[in-house]
């Protein structure tokens, strides 16, 4: 393929590797309405062949811009492995993950070197999630995985309801000398939503309106489509393109959008960059208007 350049603009580059999960959180994002995960439903998923030809023609050309591996659960990808031992050693590597693969078998295959970069918070980040993965062994695992020489870090979501039991685990991990961090919930409980967002109507669920929007991130789904932003890919709405494509670039671009009102918090909520300064959204959106009659679907 040929070399990919990345818009300086670009804050973070997302692959998706799967969207299928070895968990079932009830409110997880990526489960459809039958409660399984939407990959079901996406074309067939990228081989580690093709994986590697896009990543490698990555021209990303900055130390403080990862590639971030995540889904569902990045390492259920059959051939992941063999993914992430045929990228460029250059490119840095992230993985979000829920620790629920063999931890033996991920240092037997990978060298702690792809996971290790310079930065303020761990390459490997493990979300926590109650009921669904158990501290005391994400403790030993995490433990295991230091001992091997990475960098992991425990995150959890803190949600209205669980906020005494979140502290807890915080205060256990930080005794056990775990970087452990909370992430803001974001979300509607029922009565609010939580979260601060620049465009508070985007999440409202009940408008529909016509913007134009730009990304800051490149959204890479387990097809190889690539989405104008989180909702998109969840939604399982058309891709703006695929990275197989003949020809394709990274664009720097606004592009039309008429579900506007049917945003992801993850893209409109204010947040930290990636060197964590606050202040930064995913998107940045203009004209907003209400449809046209010939528009509406
Ligand atoms: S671990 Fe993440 S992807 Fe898996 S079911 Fe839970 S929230 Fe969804
Ligand atoms: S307006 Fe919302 S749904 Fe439309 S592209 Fe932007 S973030 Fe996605």
């Amino acid at each position: 393929m040929k070399p990919l350049g990345v818009p300086r603009e670009y804050n973070y580059i997302a692959v998706f590797l799967s969207l299928s999960c070895n968990l079932a959180c009830p409110y997880c994002i990526n489960l459809n309405e039958e409660g399984s995960t939407r990959s079901k439903v996406s074309r067939r998923h990228l081989g580690a062949k093709e994986w590697i030809a896009f990543l490698n023609s990555l021209e990303i050309g900055r130390e403080d811009l990862p590639i971030t591996l995540q889904g569902g659960e990045p390492t259920m990808h059959k051939e992941f492995y063999d993914i992430v031992n045929g990228v460029r050693d250059d490119l840095k590597l992230d993985l979000l993950t829920n620790f629920m693969f063999d931890v033996d078998e991920f240092i037997a295959c990978v060298d702690p070197k792809k996971f290790t970069r310079d930065a303020k918070y761990a390459a490997i980040r493990v979300s926590y999630h109650p009921g669904q993965n158990e501290i005391n062994d994400l403790i030993v695992r995490h433990h295991k995985m230091r001992d091997a020489g990475f960098y992991v870090g425990l995150y959890a979501v803190m949600t209205p309801w669980n906020e005494a039991h979140i502290k807890e685990v915080q205060m256990k991990c930080l005794a056990e000398g775990i970087d452990f961090r909370v992430k803001e919930y974001l979300g509607f409980d029922g009565d609010r939503w939580h979260g601060t967002y620049k465009y508070p109507e985007a999440i409202s669920q009940k408008v529909e309106k016509y913007c134009e929007c730009k990304t800051t991130e490149l959204i890479v789904g387990p097809n190889g489509g690539v989405y104008r932003c989180h909702s998109d890919l969840y939604e399982n709405r058309t891709p703006v393109a695929y990275v197989m494509d003949e020809g394709f670039e990274i664009e720097d671009i606004y592009r039309p959008c008429y579900v506007f009102g049917h945003c992801n918090p993850c893209d409109i909520k204010i947040k930290t960059n990636r060197f964590q300064e606050f202040g930064h959204t995913s998107v940045d959106i203009r004209n907003i208007r209400e449809l046209a009659a010939d528009e509406k679907i």
